[in-house]
């Protein structure tokens, strides 16, 4: 089970479409059988980067949508309970996070959400495609609020899996903010890679990662699950719901020696966020301790990744 799992994929000419009365359409089909469509008021970027298709367009419902090969990547109007959510879960559970890596995160939305603590000395980001950064920059304000200028941030522009196999830093919390896993991304959901991120944790470090949507993306969860229970003592998920990424709850994986901050008493987790002094429209110390709260599906998924590790 340790082969990542591949998602289904929007055929390049059925991203943005037409309709009989000349309404456009961005289309995506991240899962077989299902297509979600955003009705465009209008296009802002649509080409290919080194890397991907990247399509940038604003929408009726989703405000300014940024698509990477067909696959919606972010939206201005619910970016933040997603990124909230991945940024200050671990960070605040951890308590003394220093120094941060996010794999992937080209957008600067979750570099945004961890540069608001200013108990973070290094956040490093490492991203496949500049062609995403530059537009970020340009055409994501909104999002990243240019905090590409910290003088904290520190861009990496490489592939993830071979920065986590290479590199010689240490980091408390490491964030995977990743494409899912097909194309460029699949690298980033397989073995090798959270092994490698394993080895740049500190003790008592944590790894999250964006994990799809478990009622459409059941596999994907229950192979990340695997591998941290491969890895880890505590191997588990917690939860939130980011409209855009349809289909229910959203999965962040949870990895961690550190059994205990999973565990981080609501009381503890008030006084960190009073003292961080973030503002938040999605995370909030009790939203942090429910999103550990499972529904009985996804708890099967969880139990049946840790069961497979056991069984070796
Ligand atoms: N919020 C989104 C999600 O949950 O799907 C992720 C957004 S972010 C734009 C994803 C980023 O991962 C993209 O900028 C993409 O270029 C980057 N990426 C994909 N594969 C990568 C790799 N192997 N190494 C580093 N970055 C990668």
């Amino acid at each position: 089970m340790s082969a990542a799992v591949k998602t289904a994929s929007t055929p390049h000419d059925q991203i943005l479409t037409t309709d009989e009365v000349g309404r456009q359409w961005y289309n995506e089909v991240l899962h077989d059988g299902f297509k979600v469509a955003y009705e465009v008021t209008g296009v802002v970027y649509d080409s290919k980067t080194a890397h991907q298709r990247l399509v940038v367009a604003d929408t009726v419902t989703f405000g300014r949508v940024v698509s990477l090969d067909g696959i919606t990547q972010v939206t201005s109007e619910d970016e933040y309970a997603y990124h909230e959510m991945l940024a200050h879960t671990p960070i605040l559970a951890h308590g003394a996070a220093r120094r941060v890596l996010i794999i992937g995160g080209g957008d600067g939305g979750m570099a945004e959400e961890v540069l608001k603590h200013k108990s973070v000395e290094r956040l490093t980001m490492v991203e496949l495609d500049d062609g995403v950064v530059e537009f970020a920059r340009e055409h994501l304000p909104t999002i990243n609020k240019n905090c590409f200028d910290d003088e904290r941030f520190h861009l990496v522009i490489a592939d993830g899996r071979v920065f986590a196999a290479e590199s010689d830093e240490r980091f408390d919390v490491i964030i995977i903010d990743s494409t899912d896993p097909i194309g460029p991304g699949e690298v980033l959901f397989s073995s090798r890679f959270y092994a490698d991120c394993k080895r740049l944790l500190n003790d008592g470090g944590v790894l999250v990662t964006q994990n799809g949507v478990p009622y459409f993306q059941a596999d994907e969860l229950r192979n990340t699950i695997f591998n941290f229970a491969s890895l880890f003592a505590d191997a588990r998920c917690y939860l939130g719901v980011v409209p855009t990424y349809i289909g229910g709850f959203m999965a962040f994986g949870w990895g961690t020696d550190d059994k205990t901050l999973r565990k981080v008493p609501l009381k503890t987790l008030k006084r960190r966020f009073k003292s961080s002094a973030i503002n938040t429209r999605y995370y909030s110390p009790k939203v942090h301790k429910a999103a550990f709260a499972l529904p009985g599906f996804v708890a099967d998924i969880v139990r049946a990744g840790r069961n497979a590790a056991k069984a070796g």
